[in-house]
C-alpha cells in the first residue's frame, strides 16, 4: 500500500515547529509494511489544505494528515477535506455530549462554546477514538475506496491515536500478503564510520539481502540493518543472520543494540561486579553525572561527584596540587589523573571518571586547540588516561566527552573480565 502524508500548519512552514509527526508516521507505517511515498507540508488556509490533500489523493488514493483539528479558527482541516469529498459538516451529538461530560467531570467547568466545532464532522465520517485529547480523529472514504485519515497535530495525541486506532485499520486493509520493513541497529562508539567500513570489508555493500547504513552521531556510529519486502518472519530471520555476521567483524566496538544507552550498559556491568562509581567533571559540568543518573535504579552504583570547573575547586575538593595546575594547565594528563584519583578518594568509590577539556568556542591554543579533552579513570587505584580530539561545537564536544568517559570504563571492565577469565 502506498500512502501520502500531509502535515498541516503555518508553524511547520515557518520552521518554528519541527515536523516530528511525519517522521513518526513513516517509521510506524514502515514497521507494518506500508511505504510513505511522498510527504507534503502545507499552511493553515482552507485553499492550501484542499490543494495539498486533493493532489495527494489523486496520486495515491490514501492520505494521512496531521494538524488543524482543534477548536480554533485556524483549524480548517475537517471542512476543507469534507468539501473535497463533497460532504456537508454535521453535528455529532454523541461526541458533543461526551465532550460536555468530559469538561464537567474532568475540568469541572462548562465547556467553551468554541469546542462545539470539534464535534462537527463530515457527513459519513468514521470517528477515530482519541484517548489523549478531545478532538476525534476522522476517517473519510469515498465510493471508490479512496480515503483520508485526519489526526491531531499535538504529537502525543497523534501518536496515541495512530497506535490505538489507525494502525490496526490500515493493517487490516493490507490482507495476508503482508510485507514489512524492519530494522535492527548495532551501536558502536569510539570508532569512525570509515574505520568500521574497513572492519566490515566486503559486507559493507549490504549483508546478503539486508541493507546496511552507517549513521554517525555525537554518541558514535550506529550500524542499521534493514530488510524490505519480506514477510515478518522472513525479515526477522534475515536480520538475525545479518547481525550474526556483522558482530564478529565489529567486535567490542559494539556496546549494544537498538535503543541501548551506554550509561545503562556500564551501570549494569558495574552492578554485576559490585563497583561503585563517582565523577569529577570540568568541561562537561555535570553531563556525565546526568547521563548516569538518568538511568532508573542508578543509585546503587552512582555515589556522586564534583563539578570542578575552577582551579580552586580542583584543588580544594579533588586535591589536585596547585603547582600541577600551574605547570601543566587544567587540560593535561597529570591533572586528569589527579582529578580521577581525587574523586575516588573524596566521593569514596571504587571507580572514578574525570573529564577536563576545552569545549570552546574560545579558550583554544595552538598546543591545546578547542576539542582537546583528557579523560581519566581510576578503578581501585589503577589509573589510566587518554587524550581525545573531539570534533563539533561546544554541545557536541561535551556530549562526545561524556560518552568517551563511559566507554573508557566499559572497556576497562571488559578487559578486566577477560583477564579474570584467563587466570
Ligand atoms: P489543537 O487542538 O491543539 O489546536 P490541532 O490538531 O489543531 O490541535 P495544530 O493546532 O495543528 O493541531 O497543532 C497543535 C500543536 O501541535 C502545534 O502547536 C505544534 O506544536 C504541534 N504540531 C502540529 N503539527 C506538528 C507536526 N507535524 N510535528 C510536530 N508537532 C506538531
Ligand atoms: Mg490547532
Amino acid at each position: 500500500m502506498r500512502i501520502e502524508v500531509v502535515t498541516i500548519g503555518d508553524e511547520l512552514l515557518l520552521g518554528y515547529t519541527i515536523d516530528t509527526n511525519a517522521a513518526h508516521l513513516a517509521r510506524q507505517l514502515a514497521a507494518i509494511g506500508v511505504e510513505i511515498v511522498r510527504r507534503t507540508t502545507c499552511g493553515d488556509t482552507a485553499e492550501s489544505i484542499a490543494a495539498a490533500v486533493g493532489e495527494a489523493l489523486d496520486r495515491s488514493g490514501a492520505v494521512i494528515t496531521t494538524g488543524g483539528l482543534g477548536p480554533t479558527s485556524d483549524d480548517l482541516t475537517k471542512p476543507s477535506i469534507a468539501a473535497l469529498f463533497g460532504r456537508a459538516m454535521v453535528l455529532d451529538e454523541e461526541h458533543l455530549a461526551w465532550m460536555r461530560d468530559r469538561w464537567a467531570t474532568r475540568f469541572q467547568r462548562p465547556m467553551p462554546e468554541a469546542n462545539v466545532q470539534q464535534a462537527m464532522l463530515p457527513a459519513g465520517a468514521r470517528k477515530l477514538v482519541n484517548h489523549h485529547g478531545s478532538a476525534p480523529g476522522i476517517w473519510l472514504e469515498d465510493e471508490r475506496g479512496r480515503w483520508v485519515a485526519m489526526l491531531p497535530g499535538v504529537p502525543r495525541e497523534m501518536r496515541g491515536m495512530l497506535a490505538d486506532t489507525l494502525l490496526p485499520i490500515v493493517a487490516s486493509r493490507l490482507g495476508d500478503a503482508r510485507t514489512v520493513v524492519r530494522s535492527r541497529t548495532l551501536r558502536t562508539t569510539g570508532i569512525g564510520e570509515s574505520a568500521i567500513a574497513d572492519l566490515v570489508g566486503s559486507l559493507s555493500q549490504g549483508v546478503g539481502e539486508v541493507g546496511l547504513a552507517y549513521l554517525p552521531n555525537a554518541d558514535g556510529t550506529d550500524l542499521r540493518l534493514t530488510v524490505r519486502d519480506a514477510g515478518p518472519g522472513e525479515a526477522d530471520a534475515r536480520l538475525a543472520d545479518g547481525v550474526a555476521r556483522l558482530r564478529p567483524l565489529v567486535g567490542e566496538w559494539i556496546y549494544g543494540e537498538d535503543g541501548a544507552d551506554l550509561a545503562e550498559v556500564v551501570l549494569s556491568q558495574c552492578r554485576a561486579r559490585g563497583i561503585t562509581v563517582g565523577v569529577a567533571e570540568s568541561c562537561t559540568g555535570g553531563l556525565l553525572g546526568a547521563r548516569l543518573t538518568a538511568v532508573p535504579g542508578s543509585s546503587d552504583v552512582v555515589q556522586g561527584g564534583v563539578i570542578a570547573y575552577a582551579y580552586e575547586v580542583k584543588t580544594s575538593m579533588l586535591g589536585v596540587p596547585a603547582a600541577m595546575l600551574e605547570a601543566h594547565g587544567a587540560v593535561s594528563e597529570p591533572v586528569a589523573r589527579a582529578m580521577a584519583s581525587g574523586a575516588r578518594a573524596s566521593v569514596g568509590v571504587d571507580a572514578a571518571l574525570a573529564i577536563t577539556g576545552i569545549a570552546g568556542p574560545g579558550g583554544g591554543t595552538e598546543a591545546k586547540p578547542v576539542g582537546t579533552v583528557w579523560i581519566a579513570l581510576d578503578l581501585r587505584g589503577v589509573v589510566e588516561a587518554r587524550r581525545y580530539m573531539m570534533v563539533g561545537d561546544r554541545a557536541e564536544i561535551r556530549q562526545r566527552s561524556a560518552q568517551a568517559a563511559l566507554e573508557m570504563l566499559r572497556r576497562r571492565l571488559l578487559a578486566d573480565g577477560r583477564q579474570a577469565g584467563t587466570q
